[in-house]
Parts: structure tokens; sequence; C-alpha cells
């Protein structure tokens, strides 16, 4: 019987594995420069933490949640986002005792019930910041920079910021009944979905996958007059900063985000050139003034975002972004016989302790096999011992791009190996 992976996964192995973590490192780097701190969290989280932060008119929790009840009848959910468990985390180990502000990022992989297709997967790897106790236009800006700084760490081109105000609660209930009002009798064609976020959530039918590009949507009532005073002169400072830090964006009025915690400023970054990838969604994220306090918790704002790290490296891999990814095998070592094979392997793990990547042959491979798995494996440098080199303590290297071999004594190797000067151009 053979097996294959679930529909909708991935399994990453060799250097697709190396892409996702040196994605990873870069993201903590550029993170740490902002003052971040990792959180771990469970994968499995009781179903409420997410129900009650995303909203029940939300799609993930009404069609997308992996949800079982475990042996104790409990009812338990494969995370579908971070957020939700870094609140719980936050408040349940009061976190905000002991500073004001609090940076965290998260990396891991999240589970949603998804019609895979090319960057959308069922279970899926997001790198995701939330940072809580300050509601002020400089965070959420600074919070945005720190997103575009990655992507432009990775290398990344083309990539568009969109961005946008959803409002405080008031604002957003008060756009709520215009829009119900607007689509009420206009809706007979609508998706069913849409036809129920009618009563529950009417401002998710503007970005419904099915009918957001329909002319009635596209003429609906814009938030923009419908936003407070206080939200219009925060969006307003939010795109200032951006202005003057000279981060490009472009101001959406139809991006609402799918879930129903986020208040005021809302962002998305996208791919913007022409290609397969065009309008990939790479980033999403947005401020929640409310979540911590209707999560039972104190009335301490939050903003977060997350990244697609499949769809980095889709992008990357589109960009040829991964050349310099990979460390090369410094030393590949042939040794001549049973003995030197000791000798090797210990020699090898000498090597190894100074922080050289070192491959040998385990079997007894003739000579020519053993070049031909050198060649393979392409290091640096080939280490070659035999009786000879085993008695005399002088080993034979030899330098593959230039072709050269010298005898040096085994002391004196890792400084060899070492010196740029004797490095491949
Ligand atoms: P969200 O949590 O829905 O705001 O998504 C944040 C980012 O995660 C998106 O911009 C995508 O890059 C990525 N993402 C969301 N859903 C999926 C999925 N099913 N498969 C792969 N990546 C996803």
């Amino acid at each position: 019987m053979s097996y294959q992976k679930l529909k909708g996964t991935l399994d990453f192995y060799q250097q697709e594995a190396a892409k996702m973590r040196f994605i990873e490192e870069k993201a903590k780097t550029i993170l740490n420069t902002f003052g971040f701190e990792e959180i771990i969290t469970p994968i499995i989280e009781p179903t409420d933490v997410f129900v009650r932060s995303s909203g029940d008119s939300s799609d993930i929790v009404n069609k997308e949640m992996y949800t079982f009840n475990d042996r104790g009848n409990r009812s338990i959910t494969l995370r579908p986002e971070g957020t939700a468990s870094v609140v719980r985390s936050f408040l349940e180990n009061k976190l905000y005792v002991n500073s004001p502000l609090t940076k965290l990022y998260y990396c891991g992989p999240m589970f949603r019930y998804e019609r895979p297709q090319a960057g959308r997967y069922r279970q899926f790897m997001q790198f995701g910041i939330e940072v809580f106790g300050e509601g002020s236009a400089f965070l959420d800006a600074d919070v945005i920079i720190s997103a575009y700084q990655l992507l432009s760490a990775l290398g990344i081109k083309g990539i568009q910021l969109k961005i946008n105000t959803i409002g405080d609660f008031i604002s957003r209930k008060d756009y709520a009944a215009k829009l119900q009002a607007y689509f009420a009798g206009k809706m007979d064609d609508f998706c069913e979905d849409c036809q129920k976020r009618l009563t529950k959530n009417p401002l998710r039918i503007l970005d419904c996958k099915v009918d957001a590009n329909k002319d009635i949507v596209q003429q609906a009532p814009k938030i923009k007059d419908s936003l407070s005073a206080a939200s219009l002169s925060h969006f307003k400072k939010v795109t200032d900063i951006l202005s003057m830090m000279q981060i490009p964006y472009q101001v959406d009025e139809t991006l609402v985000r799918g879930l129903d915690y986020y208040t005021d400023t809302v962002f998305e970054f996208i791919l913007a050139v022409p290609g397969e990838l065009q309008g990939l969604a790479i980033c999403a994220g947005g401020k929640y003034a409310d979540l911590v306090k209707n999560f039972g918790g104190p009335d301490i704002p939050g903003i977060g975002y997350a990244f697609g790290m499949e769809r980095i490296m889709m992008v990357m891999n589109s960009q040829s972004l991964f050349v310099d990814t990979f460390k090369k095998t410094d030393v590949v070592m042939i040794c001549l016989d049973e003995d030197s094979k000791k000798v090797g392997l210990a020699f090898a793990n000498h090597l190894r302790s100074e922080n050289l990547t070192v491959e040998m042959d385990y079997k007894n491979y003739s000579l020519k096999q053993q070049f031909k798995l050198a060649d393979r494996v392409n290091p640096r440098y080939i280490l070659i011992i035999g009786e000879e080199e085993r008695t005399s303590g002088i080993f034979t290297i030899k330098h593959t791009q230039k072709n050269t071999q010298e005898k040096i004594k085994k002391e004196n190797i890792v400084t060899y190996i070492s010196d740029k000067n004797n490095e491949n151009s």
C-alpha cells in the first residue's frame, strides 16, 4: 500500500525546505531590528478561541476550520490563523503586565479547508506579527514599514501595498446599515454566501470572491462617507507617514478583509508584475482596537499581519532570488583504504567542529567512484587520504575550481580552507 499526502498539503524537502527556512531566518533578522520577540503557541486551541475572534459570519469560521471533538469531548480546532491564538496567550499569560507595548512574531502551519489551487493550500505556513498596547498612527505605519522592509530584504520586486480604513466600530455599524439598505432587493443573482452576508456582515460582500466585480458592488456606498472624524484623521496620519518614508501605496476602498476583528487600518501586499502570479496576495493585516477587550481582557489595542510563506517562495522562485541561499559543501573526503577511512572520519568531524560542511563515502567505493561522488556534491575542496598521508600527517588537498592540488600538514588545513585567498572565485 502506498500513501499520498492529503489534498492541499505540501512536502518540503532538501532545497525547498532550505528555502522555507531561509525566508524564516530573514524575517526574524528584520523583525529583531524592530524589537520583536518570538511567541510559540499550540497548533490546537479550543474552537471558541477562533469563533470569538474571527466572528461567526467569517468564511474561516463557517466553512474552513478543521474542528473535531477530542476523546474528552472538547471541541478542538487546528488553528486557521495566528492572531486569535496569540491574543489568547497574551491574555492568559498577562503579558501586558510587564510592558506597555508587546511586540511578538510567530511562524508555523495554519489549517483551512479551502479549495486547493496554486498558492492556496489546506495546510500552509504563515509568518506573522502582533503588537499590543498602542493605537497610534505611528505604530500602524511602522508595522507596515516592517513588512515592506522584509519584502525588500528578500529582494522581491513588483510588490504593491494596498491600504484602506474600515473605520472604528461606530463608523462600521453606520456603513453596514447603509450597505444593507443599498443592496436590499438587488441581490437576486448574488451567491448564496452573499445572501447571508447581507444580514450578518454586509461589508464582506465587497470582497466576495464571486460577486465583488459586479457593477452593483463597484457602485456601492463607500466606507469613507461613513467614517468618523477620528478615523479619517488616523488614516490620513498613517498614509502621510508612509509617504514621508517613501513607501509606495495605493488606497483601495474595496479592501475590507475577511475577519470581523479589524478596525481602522487594513492593508495587503500583492504582487503587481504581469505574469501567472499577478495579483497574488502575499501579506495581509490590520489594526484591531477591540479584539483584546472582546476576548474578556483589558482595553488594549493591537495590530498585526501575516505572510504566506509558500507564496513568498513562489514569487522568489519566479524572480530567481534563491541563488545565494545554499551553503556549498566545503570538503569531500576521499579515503583510499579502511584505515584511512577511520582517520578520514575522525578528521571530517574535526573540520565540522570548525563549522565546515564535510561529506565522505561510507561504503568501500573505488577511487573512481569516490571521485564521481565528489563530482556530484561539487565541494570547494577534496581531501585525499591514503596510507602515505595517514602515516606522514600530510594530506593531499585538491582545489576543485582551480583544479590544483597541494600537500598540507593536517593541522594547517582549517587555516588553509578558511583563507579567503584560497576560496573559489
Ligand atoms: P489571512 O490570514 O487570510 O489574512 O492571510 C494572510 C496571508 O496568508 C495571505 O496574504 C496569503 O499570503 C497567506 N494565505 C492565506 N490563506 C492561504 C492558503 N490557503 N494557502 C496559502 N497561503 C495562504
